[in-house]
């Protein structure tokens, strides 16, 4: 088990001090579906953004596992689950790519901006006719001089209507399978390029989702991220990162829910005793605490083998499977607790249920991370 020192705990203890800020009038917010630019200040004012990027360009230069560390608190202070998806997604999209494969001049003009927040960033990946099968995408992009052209459609992409640049994927070569897609760095400005209105979604209300839409997008061969063909490569060294950032935050945010079922298990009475002294009760908040220390080392665990560059593919499968299951079903486990006081919206805990059914999706459905382990035994063949 790791055991965290006094310079990550106050990493942590110094975000954590922002909670209520970040916080604040979340039910509203989601109600409402908006980005909330003021807290974006407040996300800036933490540094969260900033911490496993090199320090040269403004981060703070922390390990994978640290900064899974301090994710974890974001998720344990924050109520607002869309502004840390939003965080995540802005750090794992384009800063976490850029900093493995971006070019010295790529870095200089990006990374500041995504470590200080001045800069949000995006990816495109999904398309209409299917996620899953990533590598069909049928966005192309055809070299023309020292440009590339691109053209073609995206879907989902998080944080699409507040973006500054994303990382789009297209295909380079008609043929040539996984092999053939690449990555681009691609500014908002960019004529051609039409971001769609926010998309109404179930959960993560405020962090905003759009299509994209490419329509002859000109950009010299420098927006190449990584290498022309290497686009699969750029995803997998993103994903690997977006499953431990994103979910680890879920964690912190399972702990958050689990302390106030017991604080509510304890104190709530009914026939003259804590609702708490009930099995009924007491083994559905143990069950969540189960849930969530197994997500918890499923998560570090595959991120120490992933520092230490062992293969983690079916960790990784599994600790995603397991914590967006986990995340799920810990939020329904602490509306049944709450009873019907978890039902009403004011308590912010079915926003928690709509929010976690979010994470069965994202980052690889759980049925391809089934996919992922069957294929790891040698099924499916
Ligand atoms: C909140 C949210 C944020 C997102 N953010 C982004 C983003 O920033 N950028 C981006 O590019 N995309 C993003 N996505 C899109 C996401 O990656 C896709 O929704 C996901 O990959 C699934 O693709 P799909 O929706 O096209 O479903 P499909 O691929 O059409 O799948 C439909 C259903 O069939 C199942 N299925 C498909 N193939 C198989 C198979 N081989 N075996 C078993 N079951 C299968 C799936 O699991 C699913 O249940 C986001 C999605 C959500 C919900």
């Amino acid at each position: 088990m790791l055991r965290w020192n006094t310079d990550q705990a106050d990493l942590r203890k110094g975000l954590e001090r922002w909670g209520d800020a970040l916080s604040a009038d979340h039910i509203e917010l989601d109600e409402q579906s908006v980005f909330p630019h003021d807290k974006w200040k407040v996300v800036r004012e933490t540094g969260v953004l900033g911490l496993p990027f090199d320090e040269v360009y403004g981060g703070i230069g922390q390990s994978l596992l640290t900064t899974m560390y301090v994710l974890e608190g974001l998720g344990a202070c924050n109520r607002d689950s869309g502004l840390s998806f939003s965080v995540t997604t802005s750090m794992c999209s384009t800063g976490v790519p850029l900093q493995k494969f971006g070019t010295a001049g790529q870095k200089e003009r990006y990374l500041p901006g995504i470590c200080s927040g001045g800069m949000i960033g995006a990816h495109a990946i999904t398309e209409a006719e299917g996620g899953s099968d990533a590598m069909a995408m049928t966005t192309k992009a055809v070299r023309d001089g020292d440009d590339f052209v691109l053209s073609g459609s995206k879907v989902f992409v998080s944080n699409g209507p507040v973006a500054d640049v994303m990382v789009v994927y297209a295909r380079t070569h008609p043929d040539g399978g996984p092999l053939g897609t690449t990555a681009f760095l691609v500014d908002r400005n960019t004529p051609g390029l039409t971001v769609g209105s926010p998309v109404k979604k179930m959960g993560l209300r405020t962090s905003p989702l759009s299509e994209l839409f490419l329509d002859e997008v000109r950009v010299h061969t420098s927006a190449v991220l990584g290498r022309t063909g290497g686009g699969l490569l750029v995803l997998d060294h993103v994903m690997k990162r977006e499953i431990l950032f994103s979910f680890i935050v879920n964690v912190g945010e399972m702990q958050h829910r689990l302390d106030r079922c017991v604080d509510y298990a304890k104190t709530r009475r009914s026939f003259g005793k804590a609702i708490g002294s009930y099995q009924g009760i007491a083994n559905k908040i143990v069950d969540a605490k189960i849930q969530l220390e197994t997500a918890r080392k499923w998560l570090y665990d595959t991120g120490e083998k992933l520092e230490a560059g062992e293969d983690v593919t079916m960790d990784l499968a599994i600790a995603k499977l397991i914590t967006s299951e986990s995340n799920l079903a810990t939020s329904l486990t602490a509306v049944q607790v709450f009873g019907g006081h978890g039902y009403m919206s004011e308590y912010g805990l079915e926003q928690d249920v709509r929010s976690a059914v979010g994470g069965t999706i994202y980052s690889g459905t759980n049925e391809i991370q089934y996919n992922r382990i069957a294929s790891q035994l040698g099924l499916g063949k």
